[in-house]
C-alpha cells in the first residue's frame, strides 16, 4: 500500500510522495505530512557495515514509496558521491563526553547539502514520472545555507529555475559572496531589506497566491519549494539519524538497542523533526534536545505549550537558527493533536492573526521525547572553547548552540546516556566566530580569520570558501520586502 501524505491543515488532501514533492506546499498552506509509518526493518548487525547510500535506499524506498527502486538508485547515486569530501558523506566524531555528527562535508559546507543535493534529483523525477511538462521554479527563502544549497543542487538541472531571497544584514560575509557568486543561467538570488521571517512569509504567500499561479501556468512554469517544508528535503534527513546510530554500533560506543540522544540546534524545526521520524520508524532514541539561540521561542514553547511570536527578533552568530516561526513545528503540532488538521489550521490561523496559540488536549507522552534549552551568544561563544580545550576540535556557532545545550541539559538531569550534537556547519563558514571564540582575537576579517582558523586546527580550508574573496559577483539586486513579487515576475519574464 502506497504511503499517504496529508496536508496539515485540510484532512481531505492527500496525495503520494511524489506528488507532495512536486507540490512542494499543499495550496492550503498546510504542509504535507506522513499519517502513519512504513514499515522499515532496523537491524543493526547488518546496517552497522552498510554504506551511506545503502541507508539512504533503505529510508528513502520505505517514505518514498511511489518512486521505483531504479529511480531512487539514480537519484542516490547522483546526490551522494563525490560533491562530498568524503566516501562516509557524514562521519561521526567522538570528543570528549559526546560524539558530533558533522553534517558540512558537502558542496556549501552545511548541514542542508544533506538534502539538497537529492531534492533536485526527486523532483526532475517525479515531474517525469507524471508527465509532467512545465518548467518547476523554485521559490526560496533563506536564513544563509539553504539558498546556497539550493543553488549549488538545482544550478543548471534541465527543466527548473532557481529564485532565492536572503536578508540583505542577516547573512555572514561568506555566506552572501557564496550566494551571489552562484554560476548556473537558471539561478536566481534576491537580497530583500527585512529579516528571514519576512522573507518567509511573502514566499508563502506567493506560493498561495492563485492569481499568481494562474500567471505561471499560462507561461508554462509551476512553483516547487526547496524549503523544508517540502517532504522531499525531510526524508533525506532521516538517513543520517540511522547512519550515525549504526556507526555507533560498529564502533562499540553502544549495543545495538541502546538508547541515544541528539541534540539538533534548531530553526526551522526541519532536522529535529526528520530525528522524530527516525524514533517513529524504530531508531532507539532517548531524548531530542531542540536546541535554540537567543532567539528561544521554541525552548518557550517546549516549556509553556504556548508558542508566541512576539518578541524581538535577534540577529546572533548562528544566523541560519535566527527565526521566530519554525515552519516545520507544524508538522509535530498535527502529530501532538493526534493527525487532527481541523485543529491544526486553528491554532495556525491564530498564530497568524494572533501572533500565538496555544496547545492543549495534545499527546503528553509524544511531547516529553523532546527537551529544550538556548544558549546565549556569551554561552555559544565559550562552548566553542570549551570544546578547542577539551577536545582540540573547534565547532561552528551552531554546532555550539547544540553543544552548549548538551551541557546544560546534561547538567540539570544527570542523563548519561549517550549523545550525539548534530553539527550542521563547518567552522570555515563562520570564522571569523570560531576564532575570536577560541584566541579572542577581535575585529578580524573573514578572509583573515579562515587564514588564522587553518593555522589552529590544520585542516585545508574547503572549496566552498577557498577563493570566494576575489570570485565574480553575479547578482546584486536588493528589494524591499514587499516588492518579492514584482522581482519573481521580473526574473521570470511574466
Ligand atoms: C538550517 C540550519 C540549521 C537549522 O535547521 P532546521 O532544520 O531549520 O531546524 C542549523 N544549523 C545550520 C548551519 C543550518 O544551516
Amino acid at each position: 500500500m502506497t504511503l499517504v501524505y496529508q496536508s496539515t491543515r485540510d484532512a481531505n488532501n492527500t496525495t503520494t510522495a511524489s506528488r507532495a514533492i512536486l507540490q512542494g506546499l499543499a495550496t492550503d498552506g498546510g504542509l504535507f505530512t506522513p499519517i502513519s509509518y512504513p514499515q522499515v526493518e532496523l537491524d543493526f548487525a547488518k546496517l552497522k557495515d552498510a554504506s551511506y547510500q545503502e541507508v539512504a535506499k533503505l529510508i528513502l524506498s520505505a517514505f518514498l514509496d511511489d518512486f521505483t527502486d531504479q529511480e531512487l538508485d539514480d537519484c542516490i547515486a547522483h546526490a551522494y558521491d563525490n560533491k562530498f569530501d568524503t566516501p562516509n558523506i557524514a562521519p561521526l566524531i567522538k570528543l570528549d563526553g559526546q560524539y558530533n555528527l558533522e553534517l558540512f562535508h558537502g558542496s556549501t559546507i552545511a548541514f542542508k547539502d544533506m538534502a539538497l543535493s537529492i531534492l533536485p534529483h526527486l523532483l526532475t523525477t517525479a515531474a517525469k514520472k507524471h508527465g509532467l511538462e512545465n518548467k518547476i521554479v523554485i521559490l526560496t527563502a533563506t536564513s544563509g545555507d539553504t539558498g546556497k544549497a539550493a543553488m549549488a543542487g538545482f544550478a543548471d538541472v534541465p527543466g527548473t529555475e532557481i529564485i532565492v531571497f536572503y536578508p540583505k544584514d542577516g547573512v555572514s560575509k561568506v555566506q552572501e559572496l557564496q550566494m551571489t557568486t552562484q554560476t548556473g543561467d537558471n539561478t536566481h538570488v534576491v537580497a530583500i531589506e527585512g529579516n528571514f521571517d519576512d522573507a518567509q512569509t511573502n514566499v508563502k504567500q506567493m506560493f498561495n497566491n492563485a492569481v499568481l499561479r494562474k500567471k505561471l501556468a499560462e507561461h508554462k512554469l509551476q512553483f516547487s519549494s526547496a524549503n523544508s517544508m517540502n517532504i522531499g528535503r525531510l526524508v533525506p534527513q532521516i538517513v543520517y539519524y540511522v547512519y550515525a546510530y549504526a556507526q555507533l554500533v560498529k564502533t562499540d560506543q553502544i549495543r545495538a538497542g541502546e538508547a541515544v540522544n541528539f541534540s539538533v540546534p534548531t530553526g526551522n524545526f526541519g532536522n529535529i523533526l526528520a530525528a522524530y521520524y527516525a524514533k517513529r520508524i524504530g531508531l532507539p532514541v532517548g531524548k531530542l534536545i531542540c536546541a535554540s539561540n537567543e532567539n528561544n521561542v521554541l525552548t518557550d514553547f517546549f516549556k509553556t505549550h504556548i508558542y508566541d511570536k512576539k518578541r524581538c527578533f535577534k540577529v546572533t552568530s548562528s544566523p541560519s537558527m535566527d527565526i521566530l516561526v519554525s515552519s516545520n513545528l507544524e508538522r509535530l503540532i498535527f502529530h501532538l493533536l493526534g493527525n487532527n488538521a481541523e485543529k491544526t489550521a486553528e491554532l495556525m490561523t491564530n498564530l497568524k492573526k494572533y501572533g500565538q496559540y496555544e496547545l492543549t488536549n495534545f499527546d503528553s507522552e509524544m511531547l516529553a521525547l523532546f527537551a529544550a534549552e538556548y544558549a546565549t551568544e556569551v554561552e555559544t561563544a565559550a562552548e566553542i572553547k570549551r570544546v578547542y580545550e577539551t577536545s582540540n576540535y573547534i565547532e561552528d556557532p551552531h554546532t555550539a548552540v547544540a553543544s552548549a545545550v548538551y551541557q546544560k541539559y546534561r547538567t540539570k538531569t544527570g542523563d548519561d546516556t549517550k549523545t550525539v550534537v548534530v553539527s550542521t556547519a563547518s567552522p570555515y563558514k563562520f570564522p571569523v566566530v570560531a576564532v575570536e571564540a577560541v584566541t579572542g582575537q577581535t575585529g578580524l576579517s573573514d578572509f583573515e580569520a579562515l587564514a588564522q582558523l587553518h593555522n589552529l586546527t590544520g585542516v585545508s580550508i574547503p572549496a566552498a570558501v577557498d577563493g570566494i574573496e576575489t570570485a565574480e559577483v553575479r547578482h546584486k539586486m536588493i528589494v524591499a520586502a514587499d516588492q518579492m513579487q514584482a522581482a519573481v515576475e521580473k526574473d521570470l519574464g511574466l
